[in-house]
């Protein structure tokens, strides 16, 4: 197993911490003149901007923690336990994040949050692994978290990328072998070790970042000097409640910057947009410049 990195290292949160209910009355006015006077908008998304893809949050009710404990499927210690003792597990979890990555197409937020770079300077600062901005046509992404498409080798050097095909043909392979009576481990890593196992060249995984791991570079970095740039966060998506890209906020708000929450949960924020992204994102961007490209 790979030795802990020193540095900054993702760490989760939980449970949620409740926030002070805050007034919504003008939130949306007030929302559409901070976007328009703004001269560098850091646009800062989690899972749920892409839910209205087709791809489940994990913390939400309906979310893939539910199903797959965190501790025994976003740890490095979790999942290789869980590979040894549970392979047919091993496998259903990696169907289950990789299948709908594979078949997501852009929604509504990420089509407006590209469309935002017309009216002003746009930095996109994800820590979502699907590829969904870079689908979208957004054109700076910074992704802290990685991206399911990128293969590296234990020291993170770039091995090979993978498209939305390949995913989809091991999510495939995945169900089948999901039916069949006997699984057992080496079944499993055959079929996933386009994405994860070894070679000649060492040990290759995807370059996601897991609970303890490192944050991606140069990604972090140009996030962080983006959030010190900006006047305004447009945080869609995200509980807050994953350390340390939830800091990216508190940074914003120290360096002045107005953050606005697009949530149907109230999370930590100057102004909080109520509802789903598809909507209320390219509602923003009617209210702000009268777009309505969609
Ligand atoms: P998160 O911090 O990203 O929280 C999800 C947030 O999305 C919640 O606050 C929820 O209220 C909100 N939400 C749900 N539906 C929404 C909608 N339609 N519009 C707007 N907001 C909506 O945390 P998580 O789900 O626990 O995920 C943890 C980490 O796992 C993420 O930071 C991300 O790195 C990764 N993840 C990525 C993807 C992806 O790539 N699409 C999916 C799941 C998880």
């Amino acid at each position: 197993m790979q030795r802990q990195p020193r540095g900054i290292v993702c760490i989760l949160l939980s449970p949620a911490m409740p926030l002070d209910p805050f007034e919504q009355a003008n939130q949306w006015e007030q929302a559409a003149n901070v976007l328009r006077a703004a001269r560098h908008v850091v646009v800062f998304t989690g899972a749920g901007v892409s839910a209205e893809s087709g791809i489940p949050t994990f913390r939400d009710a309906d979310g893939l923690w539910q199903e797959f404990p965190p501790e025994q499927f976003v740890t490095w210690q979790g999942l290789i336990r869980t590979a040894l003792l549970r392979p047919r597990r091993l496998a259903a979890f990696v169907q289950q994040v990789i299948e709908p990555i594979a078949r997501a197409e852009p929604n509504a937020a990420h089509r407006a949050i590209e469309r935002l770079e017309r009216h002003t300077r746009v930095t996109v600062v994800t820590q979502n692994i699907d590829g969904l901005h870079e689908a979208a046509g957004s054109t700076t992404v910074h992704a802290v978290h990685g991206t399911l498409f990128e293969v590296v080798t234990a020291q993170r050097r770039f091995l090979r990328l993978l498209n939305r095909a390949h995913l989809l043909k091991m999510a495939e392979r995945l169900a089948r072998l999901r039916r069949a009576w006997f699984l057992p481990l080496a079944r499993v890593l055959w079929t996933i070790r386009p994405l994860v196992g070894w070679s000649w060249r060492g040990f290759h995984r995807p370059k996601l970042v897991l609970f303890g791991d490192r944050l991606c570079e140069p990604d972090w970095s140009l996030a962080v000097a983006a959030i010190e740039d900006c006047d305004c966060v447009l945080q869609i998506g995200c509980s807050g409640q994953v350390f340390p890209a939830a800091l990216l906020t508190l940074l914003a708000k120290e360096q002045g910057a107005t953050v606005v929450a697009i949530d149907p949960n109230e999370t930590a924020s100057d102004l909080w947009l109520a509802g789903a992204a598809g909507e209320v994102m390219p509602e923003l961007l009617h209210e702000a410049f009268g777009d309505s490209a969609d």
